[in-house]
């Protein structure tokens, strides 16, 4: 089994995950340019560890850490409108709202909040403490041509939450679903709840825990983002097969729209032409405010297996994994790095491919599956490690050993990237999902031309991938750039590489996104790769349900019909 690297950028600075687990960091102060809470982000011994990392691996000068903003350096144009007097005290002009709420947490995000540059800012932020808010502020927001903008945590990656408004709007208002954040009811004997849609990942779990229950969706995000968020964006847990999206745990969403509110009704499945949930599974935002949704929900895994299983190449890895992916084993853990992205999260020694390979059950033992599917790794080459993947019943199975580091440099990497970009640094990250029978070739090629990308506009770069999820008839690709970029060019650079990948994905018929949403920085590829029909519908669907364009306006669709 490799060894975890001792210097690798994730660290072993010993601060630990203190506020995802239980959701402290309500209590902390929450950085309004990028990442999580100050009181978390990296210390000084490890950023210059970081920084000596990078220079030693692009053979470059020792970064400089660029100072991060404060609210007082930033100037931010007035805001164009006022709050109406009925609403006043559930809105806000607060520079720290309004810088909180200019951005999502996408690489270009960072760079423009270090760059002190919030031009896009909202006007106001709206914080709704109930439904008949929402229904208030749609109704003066239609009649004001003032553009809404649902944000839920504001993790988007995608320019989902910004208002790219190009002067068509009067002003543009954030609508901060975070007041809406209560478990509201716990159905046991269905094994379902009744959930706002503003709730953060940890303040969710927290409530169903005494009921034994958990939605068991955990996607890098959780700690920042919430359930409207993770609805509105189709997103993806830490479940590498079965229940991947969040899509399949929606039981029933509530929705208010410009044109009124609307509930669908709870049904475990149902064939009765299309589902109107699914029409607001990933909208993000367009159609109308999720304001709750009945979830499904599981038992509380107790049996718990994992092994990390080393091979010599990425492409024997990859058989091993459609192998288990189509045996029907359904592992929650089934991520295999490339040799270079297991030597960056520290679980690799940069020459052999890691498969983190776990199963979770809250009803039986987990051995026979783990046996099946080591027999898959074995037949390809694998390397597995003795006494590999015997059931435990607490949780060191998952945060100990390979598995625990792994996920320790996982839910630390978003703090890291900030550090990373902070330095002048290019760290971004696409991702994707394509057949197996095509995967081979894609992959070769997107190596292949996104290197040659990076080597042309940076000079260098390293470029790893992961596999995120698993399904039986293809792999979620997760690619990572690293590279240097030119003082002063570290948007642009930036953009460029954006595109190329854009377009290579495109052009080799993979999605868009797997699970990072549309949003507008997709949007000429998603265009592309939806039938002409088919947006059309959604034109006239959108036209419907807010006929005045006044919802998240750019994002999946054009604005105004
Ligand atoms: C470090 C990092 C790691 C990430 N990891 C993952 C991951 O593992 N899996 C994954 O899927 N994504 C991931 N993302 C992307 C992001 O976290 C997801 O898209 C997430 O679902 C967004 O949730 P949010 O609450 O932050 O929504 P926001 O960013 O606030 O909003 C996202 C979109 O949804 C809309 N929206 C938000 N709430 C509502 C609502 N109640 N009603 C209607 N529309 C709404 C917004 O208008 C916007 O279009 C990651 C992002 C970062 C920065």
């Amino acid at each position: 089994m490799p060894r975890a690297a001792e210097g690798c950028f994730a660290g072993r600075n010993g601060q630990g995950l203190p506020a995802r687990e239980a959701g402290q960091h309500v209590s902390q102060t929450r950085r309004f340019w990028g990442w999580g809470c100050e009181e978390s982000a990296p210390g000084e011994e490890h950023q210059r560890a970081v920084a000596g990392l990078l220079a030693a691996r692009f053979e470059r000068q020792a970064p400089q850490l660029q100072t991060p903003p404060r609210i007082s350096d930033i100037g931010m144009a007035s805001p164009r409108i006022q709050a109406p007097p009925i609403l006043r005290e559930i809105f806000s002009s607060q520079p720290t709202d309004r810088a909180g709420h200019t951005y999502g947490k996408a690489f270009r995000d960072i760079v423009r909040g270090l760059r002190r540059d919030f031009s896009p800012a909202p006007d106001l932020v709206a914080f709704p403490r109930d439904e008949a808010d929402i229904v208030a502020v749609l109704d003066w927001a239609g009649a004001g041509d003032v553009a809404i903008i649902p944000y839920g945590g504001g993790s988007s990656v995608c320019g989902g939450v910004e208002a790219r408004l190009d002067g068509a709007y009067r002003a543009a208002v954030s609508l901060d679903l975070t007041k809406l954040d209560k478990v509201i009811e716990i159905d046991r004997r269905s094994r379902a709840a009744r959930i706002q849609a503003g709730i953060f990942g940890p303040a969710l779990e927290t409530a169903l825990r005494p009921a034994g229950l958990t939605l068991r969706h955990f996607p890098q995000s959780f700690e920042f983002s919430t359930l409207g968020g993770w609805i509105a964006t189709r997103s993806g847990g830490h479940n590498a097969t079965l229940y991947t999206h969040i899509d399949d745990f929606v039981e029933a969403l509530r929705v208010v729209t410009p044109a009124g509110t609307l509930q669908t009704r709870r049904l475990p499945g149902s064939g009765a032409g299309p589902s109107p949930d699914r029409m607001f599974i990933g909208s993000e935002g367009t159609l109308g405010v999720i304001t709750e949704a009945w979830m499904r929900l599981q038992d509380r895994p107790r049996f718990r297996a994992s092994a990390s299983i080393g091979f010599k190449d990425f492409a024997r890895g990859a058989e091993a994994v459609r192998q288990i992916g189509q045996a029907g084993l359904y592992p929650s853990n089934l991520r295999l790095l490339d040799a270079g992205e297991a030597a960056n999260s520290g679980v690799g020694d940069g020459r052999n491919a890691l498969l983190l390979l776990a199963f979770e059950s809250a009803h039986h033992e987990l051995d026979a599956w783990m046996r099946a599917a080591l027999e898959c790794c074995r037949d390809n080459g694998g390397s597995i490690p003795d006494a590999a993947g015997r059931t435990k019943t607490d949780t060191s199975a998952s945060r100990s050993g390979t598995a625990g580091a792994w996920r320790e440099a996982f839910l630390r990497a978003p703090y890291l990237r900030d550090v990373i970009v902070a330095m002048g640094y290019i760290s971004e990250t696409f991702e994707t999902a394509v057949t197996w029978d095509r995967f081979e070739n894609f992959h070769a090629i997107i190596l292949r031309e996104v290197g040659d990308v990076l080597r042309r506009v940076c000079g260098t770069g390293s470029l790893t991938c992961r596999f995120t999820h698993v399904y039986p008839d293809g792999p979620a690709p997760y690619y990572t750039i690293l590279a240097p970029s030119t003082p002063g060019s570290q948007l642009e650079q930036w953009s460029e590489i954006k595109a190329a990948a854009g377009e290579i994905i495109d052009r080799l018929g993979a999605t868009i996104t797997h699970h990072h949403a549309i949003g507008r920085d997709h949007r000429p590829w998603y265009d592309r790769q939806r039938p002409d029909l088919f947006a059309r519908a959604l034109s006239a669907a959108k036209g419907e349900l807010d006929s005045r364009g006044i919802l998240n306006p750019g994002v999946l669709i054009r604005a105004r019909g």
